[in-house]
């Protein structure tokens, strides 16, 4: 039996792992000591038992009174060198609902269970094949649906800030053992732990995890998504742009069958990065432009915004309209860009001399012509969207935050016992704290309710 599989003591189970419905093909997953077993025990082909790991082999599935189910190609992982670290089959059958139905009654007859959400992941973390940062990993790259969500998950998936926060950890493990190991000397009051080198991996902590947290906003960005406003006068070119933008990205967003969000009114990809665009109903229907800075509605919506796109025409505006509205702007809250459009309306494409005032919230545009990139630039650069493009590390889970931010509370608590010379059993059981709180990052702590939570959000037979 595999040592992993035994010390965990899982059970053999089963589970559909595409999307059910017609296809061309579903794969069924099988997972546990048994997998191997009794899926010869129904298969009609070569003797899986005798077969190497890693090999595709064709046969037939069928029921217990001998009928066939279906014709099927079994692809066969022995653990620990499968993905969940247990032998595992992988049946590939034809794509009905009615034939997967009947392949996993088939199995369970022979005692297999259906899976729960997210077990195989689960498995996989439990033997040991990645950490709980790593696994979560797996569910953000299921639904990344950007250039950016996919990167910062495969990142993520393949070791990400994991590596570094497990060296820094086992580091702090050193000291804390020292520390203790004080205590049984307390009467002849040596110390086994340098108290310097101790407070310069902590310092070493605290800078990674300053750096991990500070980037936990643009992580959400990156998972979430921008909720963006445009909003404008009457007639300032809100319609215009949005489909300007639209049409640039449509082949992205809405072009992939099935890829339509209902809840989004719109959505736009930027330099990898979502933004969403709410409130945009208003801007589809030509007829009905009552959009305007000042309306009651439209102000709620940009105070619920991260960024609005605030647009006037700029051959129509003067400076004080315009300085009035960007007082408004100011008062929201909401991060905003200022635009000028129909700048293809000012001859020499630029304003009079008073708009200098507004120097770099300021952009220029022209949504007719679909010269935008200006507006992509700036709202880039807003979300730091430079941060993720130099390939730096980026949180983008909320429980990592939280987890980061306790450790490093912690962290400074053992910082101040040090400035104060507390006593050594004080100062372990604050680095113990922090411990603890980073090993629930990867997942060395953790408890069941913890993996329920976790694992319940994953899709069945992943
Ligand atoms: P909204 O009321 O803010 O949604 O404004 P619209 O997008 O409906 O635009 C109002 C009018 O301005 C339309 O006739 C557009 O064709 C025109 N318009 C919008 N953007 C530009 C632009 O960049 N240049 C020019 N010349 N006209 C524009």
């Amino acid at each position: 039996m595999n040592p992993a599989a035994l010390a965990n003591n899982q059970d053999t189970v089963i589970a559909l792992s595409t999307p059910p419905g017609k296809g061309a093909i579903h794969v069924i997953r099988v997972s546990g000591e048994d997998a191997i077993r009794v899926t010869n025990k129904v298969f009609k082909g070569k003797d899986l038992e005798a077969q190497k790991g890693h090999t595709a082999h064709f046969g037939t599935i069928r029921d217990k009174d001998g009928a066939i189910v279906d014709e099927v190609l079994v692809t066969l992982f022995k653990g620990p060198h499968s993905y969940t670290g247990e032998n595992t089959v992988e049946i590939s059958c034809h794509g009905s609902d009615y034939i997967v139905q009947r392949i996993i009654k088939v199995f369970s007859e022979e005692g297999i269970r259906y899976a729960k959400a997210g077990e195989f992941t689960k498995r996989a973390f439990l033997n040991g094949k990645f950490d709980l940062a790593q696994a979560e990993a797996v569910a953000d790259l299921i639904a990344s649906d950007s250039q950016a969500s996919h990167s910062a998950a495969m990142n993520q998936m393949r070791g990400g800030f994991s590596h570094e926060i497990k060296e820094l950890r086992e580091k702090l493990i050193h000291f804390a053992s020292m520390i203790e190991l004080e205590l049984d000397f307390s009467e002849e009051d040596v110390e086994f732990a340098d108290r310097t080198d101790l407070k310069n991996l902590i310092y070493a902590l605290q800078r990674l995890i300053r750096r991990l947290t500070e980037s936990f906003a643009l992580g959400n960005v990156i998972k979430n998504g921008v909720p963006t406003v445009i909003a404008g006068k009457p007639n300032a070119g809100k319609s215009t742009l949005l489909n300007a933008l639209l049409n640039e990205e449509k082949a992205i967003v809405s072009d992939i069958a099935g890829t339509t969000r209902d809840f989004i009114e719109d959505e736009i990809i930027i330099g990898g990065i979502s933004f969403r665009f709410i409130d945009t109903a208003g801007l589809r229907q030509t007829e009905d432009k009552v959009e305007a800075i000042g309306v009651e509605r439209s102000y709620q919506k940009m105070k619920e915004a991260s960024l609005i796109f605030y647009l006037f025409d700029s051959k129509t505006a003067n400076y004080e309209e315009v300085k009035e509205e960007v007082l408004h702007l100011e008062e929201l809250g909401t991060p905003y860009i200022l635009i000028a459009n129909k700048i293809d309306l000012i001859e020499g494409g630029k304003l009079p001399t008073e708009f200098d005032e507004f120097k770099e919230e300021l952009i220029t545009i022209s949504a007719e012509q679909k010269d935008i990139d200006a507006l992509r630039e700036r709202a880039l650069h807003l979300v730091k969207a430079d941060d993720f493009r130099t390939g730096n590390t980026v949180v983008t889970n909320a429980r990592h935050f939280e987890s980061l931010s306790e450790t490093d509370k912690a962290l400074e608590e053992v910082l101040n016992g040090l400035d104060l010379g507390i006593s050594g059993d004080l100062l372990a059981l604050d680095i113990r704290t922090a411990l603890h709180h980073l090993g629930e990052i990867t997942g060395e702590v953790t408890t069941d309710d913890l993996l329920e939570n976790i694992f319940s959000k994953f899709c069945i037979g992943k």
